[in-house]
């Protein structure tokens, strides 16, 4: 049912990335202070300064949401694997998006499992992979619904499920997911899945995608036990 979709192509551009981003975070910031400097020389009026106010505002979004997907190439190398459980790991990061979740009426169920798979991952980095996976399955519910999460476990893997019940996507997007700026949000980054993408490999995982317009998208985030 999952199809495998690995990208390898595409990462090797990774490393790039610093400069591209910092580029990136200039638009806005410029764009800031072009309002700034015309709200310090002159007289607004209320409505135009509100207007002005709402552009920033969404200006500081933009930039807001391109260091959170970016945050982890802050560090490019992985700072200290650790063996972690998976359940704990995962618990952590629905208590972390829990706010963000409810804000958009959606619920997040983690699903009841028995066990307890452990596997080596550098915290941090792992919880960013799966902040930036849950978050869009969140934001491709914008009337809400239920995000399912759940932890199966094989012989030597553990595979982590990640549900949304939300807008899916066409057999292009699918492909297309991981591609640096490959975003068709309007205020999107379109990095929150490269970075994603190459933490999970750096971590011997792969993610397999199976989506569906109009019916929702299940990622299949799989690592080797320890
Ligand atoms: P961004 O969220 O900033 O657009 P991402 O790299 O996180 O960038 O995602 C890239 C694109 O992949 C999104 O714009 C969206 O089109 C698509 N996508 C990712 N996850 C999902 C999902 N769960 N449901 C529908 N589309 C998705
Ligand atoms: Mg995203």
């Amino acid at each position: 049912l999952l199809s495998s979709l690995v990208k390898h192509e595409k990462l090797e551009t990774v490393s790039n990335f610093a400069a591209s981003v910092s580029h990136e975070l200039r638009n806005p910031i410029q764009s800031i202070k072009g309002f700034v400097q015309l709200m310090k020389e002159h007289e607004y009026s209320r409505d135009k300064q509100l207007e002005f106010y709402d552009t920033m505002l969404s200006e500081i979004k933009a930039a807001d949401q391109l260091i959170e997907d970016y945050l982890v190439f802050a560090k490019p190398v992985f700072a200290k694997l650790e063996t972690v459980s998976v359940k704990t790991e995962v618990e952590h990061v629905v208590k972390v998006l829990k706010p963000f979740a409810s804000w958009q009426k959606v619920e997040i169920q983690l699903l009841k499992n028995g066990g307890d798979a452990h596997i080596l991952a550098d915290r941090q980095k792992f919880h960013q992979a799966l902040i930036n996976i849950i978050r869009n399955g969140i934001e491709a519910m914008p009337a809400g619904g239920t995000f399912k999460i759940q932890i199966k476990q094989s012989a030597s893997k553990v595979a982590i499920i990640l549900m949304d019940e939300g807008i899916g996507m066409s057999k292009e997007e699918v492909q297309r997911l991981g591609e640096p700026y490959f975003s068709t949000k309007s205020k999107g980054t379109g990095l929150g899945m490269m970075v994603a993408y190459s933490i999970v490999r750096q971590m011997n995982g792969e993610i397999g995608v199976h989506s569906e317009k109009g019916k929702g998208t299940v990622f299949n985030v799989e690592f080797p036990l320890v």
